[in-house]
């Protein structure tokens, strides 16, 4: 079974076309609206030349008119390429050059951060607020009721390209396919309840995959999303109780954020059916808190913006399975393989490897990134996508996700994994979040050393902790540095960025 996101929205503006389709800030969108702006979008993109098959690209913070745009790209078979702000300015020019992008859709936020660069973005700027970032979009749009001409999409052309997070290196393009995208709309039909009724409530940006697989599958049913450019606990609560939210997509560091709100408990939160987490690890006394706390399902997905299946975990049915991140997929084959690409058995820990139906064309422009992606079953010659994280699999299937490869510590020989030792540090009654990282040593090769912010008003010192953490781990593993900071750094979705922790430890 294969569709069009665009046909479904359009079908919902025949069928209800008051229905609030998107909210942000008081504006609303109503299915009409949004679909007769798509049409116009759709029409500019063509009068543009713009094929189907190829990218533009668009940075911006969260609005009404960034999402009828990505959206109207659909129509028109067009790639949006929405990238990230947060990216330095040279990454983001690079970007926009790299995915071949006529078009650079942008707000003045974003044209102000890359001054420096502007004059190596060949393409063409529009101001998505309309400010002095470059042509308005309101007068690049073609006229109200303007239409496109209708093109022929087929199942592997590309939907998005999103540069994955990097987290580990440098972003790379991956290219999603409309096939891929209708698969993850699937959540629809999986008693996820996203129907006409649903009202999902999302603070995490457009630009992230991360956003996007609560963001497509409720307009894809028919509901609205209130959208939150920024997020902000008590604004996020206002807005859940007030538009009587059903769904909503958060990543961990925001639950941990909205638990620790002290008037969290005098918000009415019972119209929430389910809530999705995903993007970072999720402390298993944190989904239990979750749970208690708060009224509906919590689901947990992992895997990659790369596809190549994945694990959910249904935290509301398994509430003695909090600690891994749950079963396969639907449609994903999942694997775990050793240093040497063999599998490894039932307990053992491995690289994870996957393939599902829901898989990425490939990295644009990179087939040699795409190659190295790419784990080939000996056996039957399937090809798999290597995630680069390792976990391990207990006798009911359940994964327990451990760390990313790069992440892991060889000291002395003996393997460290961080996640064990973040778990240790955690168990202290004062810590908020520790993050652990290797670094050189000359007896060891590689050493321990932690990072732990406290929660708000605790106290304890790093000596402290270091000798609660190494007193009930084994010798080998032991911490030879413990820091106190803040909070920890963060990407733009919430994960910690160990890269810089290794970084900023070594410059001293
Ligand atoms: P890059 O590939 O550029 O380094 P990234 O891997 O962070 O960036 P994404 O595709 O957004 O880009 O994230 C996928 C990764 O996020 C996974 O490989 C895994 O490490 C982590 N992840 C995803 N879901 C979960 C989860 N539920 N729990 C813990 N980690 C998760
Ligand atoms: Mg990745």
């Amino acid at each position: 079974e294969f569709g069009l996101l665009s046909d479904l929205i359009r079908i919902h503006a025949h069928e209800r076309p008051t229905h609030p389709a998107l909210v942000q800030d008081g504006d609303s969108l109503s299915y009409a609206e949004l679909d007769a702006l798509m049409d116009r979008v759709a029409a500019g993109l063509q009068r543009d030349g713009v094929k189907v098959g190829q990218a533009v690209a668009i940075c911006a913070t969260t609005s009404l008119n960034y999402a009828a745009l990505f959206l109207g790209c659909l129509r028109a078979g067009v790639a949006a390429a929405p990238l990230a702000p947060s990216s330095t300015p040279e990454q983001l020019a690079g970007m926009v050059d790299d995915c071949g992008a006529s078009l650079f859709f942008l707000d003045h936020g974003v044209a102000e951060a890359m001054a420096g660069v502007m004059d190596q973005v060949k393409a063409r700027r529009i101001a998505l607020d309309g400010g002095p970032a470059g042509e308005a979009f309101v007068h690049w749009l073609p006229r109200a009721g303007a239409k496109p001409a209708p093109v022929e999409i087929d199942p592997k052309t590309p939907f998005n390209i999103i540069y994955s997070s990097g987290t580990t290196g440098t972003p790379k393009g991956i290219v999603q396919s409309h096939a891929m995208r209708w698969r993850h709309m699937g959540p629809r039909e999986d008693g996820m309840g996203f129907g006409p009724d649903a009202v999902s409530l999302i603070s995490t940006p457009l630009y992230s995959n991360t956003t996007l697989v609560c963001f497509f599958p409720t307009l894809a049913g028919g509901g609205t999303v209130v959208m939150m450019a920024k997020f902000d606990a008590g604004k996020y609560l206002e807005l859940a109780e007030r538009y009587r939210v059903t769904h909503s997509m958060l990543v961990p560091v925001q639950y941990r954020r909205l638990m620790e709100y002290p008037d969290f408990g005098k918000y009415d939160l019972t119209s929430f059916q389910m809530k999705f987490c995903t993007s970072a690890p999720f402390a298993a006394e944190l989904k239990a808190q979750v749970l208690e706390r708060w009224p509906g399902g919590l689901t947990e997905y992992y895997g990659m913006t790369e596809g190549g299946g994945g694990f959910v975990l249904f935290a509301h049915l398994h509430p003695d399975k909090l600690h891994t991140v749950g079963q396969p997929g639907a449609g994903s084959i999942i694997k775990l393989i050793d240093e040497d690409g063999k599998e490894v058995a039932t307990g053992e820990v491995g690289e994870i490897v996957g393939r599902s139906p829901a898989t990425m064309n490939g990295y644009w422009n990179r087939p040699d990134k795409t190659a190295e992606a790419q784990w080939t079953d000996p056996a039957t010659g399937e090809v798999y996508i290597r995630t680069g994280d390792v976990g391990r699999l207990d006798a009911e299937g359940f994964l327990t996700l451990m760390d990313r490869r790069k992440d892991m510590i060889i000291s002395g020989g003996f393997n460290i994994y961080p996640s064990d030792m973040e778990a240790v540090i955690l168990q202290h009654d004062a810590v908020a979040e520790a993050a652990v990282v290797g670094v050189p040593s000359d007896a060891w090769g590689e050493t321990p050393v932690a990072f732990v912010a406290l929660k708000p008003g605790a106290s304890a010192t790093a000596e402290e902790i270091k000798a609660f953490t190494n007193g009930k781990v084994g010798k080998t593993q032991r911490l030879s540095d413990l820091k106190l900071v803040d909070s920890l750094p963060r990407s733009h979705i919430g994960k910690v960025l160990k890269r810089e922790l290794r970084d900023g430890y070594a410059a001293g």
